[in-house]
């Protein structure tokens, strides 16, 4: 798997935390049960220094992607597309397109095989 989709794939983990905290009933249970939210910020530092080490062109098509889904990109993992769990094409797993960043015919998003 290529760095810039390791990066991605990072990109996405801090985004899904970032917008658990900003979602307030998350945070209230969180302190409900004695957590204290912190954090935040460093989060979205870590997030600015991550997103300028990936290339525009695929951060871009990642934003855009982000727009629609909870999860943008996603590993291949059996079969079928685990966003929208259509059937892949048989063409998706030819060593060809192993390296390569795949996507979803049905429903746009990014794959790629681990
Ligand atoms: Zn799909």
């Amino acid at each position: 798997m290529k760095e810039e989709y390791r990066l991605l794939v990072a990109l996405q983990d801090l985004d899904i935390m970032i917008r658990e905290m900003h979602d307030a009933s998350t945070t209230q249970e969180f302190e409900n049960m004695g957590f204290k939210i912190e954090g935040l910020d460093e989060l979205t530092q870590a997030r600015s220094d991550l997103a300028a080490k990936i290339p525009t062109m695929l951060l871009n098509r990642y934003e855009r992607l982000a727009g629609h889904f909870k999860v943008a990109i996603l590993p291949v993992t059996g079969d079928k597309c685990l966003g929208c769990f259509v059937k892949l094409p048989t063409s998706f797993f030819s060593a060809a397109l192993r390296t390569e960043l795949l996507t979803c015919e049905n429903c746009g998003r990014m794959l790629y095989i681990p």
